[in-house]
């Protein structure tokens, strides 16, 4: 029925899409069409002409069709859109039912059926990233439709990523509509006020993944009742300040950079804390840190370790799993006994499984019986459909060691 030009894949080659996962890789790919133009639609045919999906080209990505229908007769006109963004809305509806945040992943690419798009709630503004060519070369016609469904004060984009790089484009960031958002805007969530830079923030601001997490590690704080939380790789600090919030007498916040750690400061003032006397904020390599810790004998109630991914390509997944082995194995010779340790790891290249067994190897070499009280995930607003289990990137585990 569609008159989109036709990718045709090799023999044997349709089985993913024919499981619904959204990605064509161009080594599946037996002929291209001659007259499609880079981030146009394609329909994707298997070798033998059935139809399997409807999606967008890059033949200079790898990943050379990502699909937006597999329904033959679903057509990608505005209203296809609109229906996408609609639907993704009705699910945060029910997640803004039973949490309390200004704050909010609105789009989350293939976990949305939109792939290579990025929306971000920050109150009245909204912060968004075009990851694909495909997505890019639409950027007009989302934004109006942004505009239309939310009704935001501004939409501030921030394609300030490498992975654009992949899809052969440039770093890109700035006003697409309405008011630019203030440098500073602050933002609730669940109770507590978190200074969010929108312009320059990793990310697009903050790390909204984290949120469900905050809330159920406040919940482990509190059951300490006191004690020194050591939060690593703490950026602006929200996990510190969810620590003080909880009872805690103090938190050592370890950054590498020392505007996140000023704006963590500003974090812990706005909340009634004062960072002179409740916070130390150690500007450095936490690798490092934790060493020189290790060495002074120092001892810690709680320990948080969410470095940024360590893996991005097979290849790193060896390396990536000894870095947070010895990351571990540090936290764990940090706490004292029956100390609390939350850690993570946001590679999805290193699973749920994998993560379990570093951990192990990390507390046979700290020599300590670890306990796994609760597991992480990313929150609801980062969906993973089935059809694609890699959209699940951020895992965690809630230890006692003792
Ligand atoms: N826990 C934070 C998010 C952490 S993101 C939150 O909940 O908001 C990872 C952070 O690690 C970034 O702020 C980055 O600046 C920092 N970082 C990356 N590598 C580092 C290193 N080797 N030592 C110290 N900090 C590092």
């Amino acid at each position: 029925m569609s008159s989109d030009p036709a990718v045709i894949l090799k023999p044997g080659k349709a089985k993913a899409l024919q499981n619904r996962h959204p990605w064509v890789f161009s080594g599946a790919v037996a002929a291209w069409p001659e007259s499609a133009e880079a981030g146009g639609l394609v329909q994707v045919l298997s070798h033998d002409g059935r139809f399997l999906g409807r999606g967008y080209l890059n033949r200079r990505s790898q990943i050379s069709v990502r699909i937006l229908t597999f329904d033959p007769q679903e057509a990608i006109d505005p209203d296809f859109w609109l229906n996408r963004l609609d639907r993704a809305a009705a699910l945060r509806q029910d997640i803004t039912a039973t949490s309390k945040t200004d704050m909010l992943r609105l789009i989350h690419a293939e976990g949305d059926g939109l792939p290579g798009l990025i929306v971000d709630r920050y109150g009245d503004w909204l912060a968004v990233q075009f990851l694909t060519l495909g997505m890019d070369s639409r950027k007009a016609l989302l934004t109006e439709l942004l505009d239309r469904r939310f009704q935001p004060a501004g939409i501030w984009e921030r394609s300030d990523t490498d992975v654009r790089r992949l899809e052969g484009l440039r770093s890109e960031s700035g006003l697409l509509s309405g008011e630019p958002p203030p440098e500073r805007l602050v933002l609730q969530e669940e109770g507590i006020r978190f200074a969010v830079d929108i312009r320059k923030g990793h990310k697009t601001g903050f790390y909204l993944d984290q949120r469900e997490n905050r809330l159920k590690a406040k919940r482990w704080f509190h059951s300490l009742g006191e004690g020194r939380l050591l939060n690593a790789f703490s950026y602006t600090g929200a996990f510190g300040i969810c620590a003080l919030t909880a009872g805690l007498s103090h938190v050592t916040q370890i950054d590498s950079s020392a505007a996140a750690l000023e704006l963590a400061s500003e974090n812990a003032r706005i909340n009634g804390f004062d960072p002179e006397s409740r916070t130390t904020a150690v500007s450095g390599d936490v690798f490092q840190v934790l060493r020189t810790f290790r060495d002074e004998r120092r001892r810690f109630d709680a320990v948080v370790l969410d470095p940024p991914k360590l893996a991005s390509n097979r290849g790193q997944i060896i390396p990536a799993s000894r870095g947070y082995k010895d990351l571990n194995l540090l936290a764990m010779q940090l706490l004292r006994p029956g100390g609390l340790l939350v850690t993570f790891s946001c590679s999805g290249l290193i699973g749920p499984d994998l993560f379990q067994k570093i951990l192990f190897a990390a507390a046979l070499d700290a020599k300590r019986s670890v306990q796994i009280l609760d597991w992480l995930n990313q929150g609801p607003d980062h969906p993973v459909p089935l059809y694609f289990p890699e959209a699940h990137y951020l895992k965690g585990f809630v230890c006692r060691v003792n």
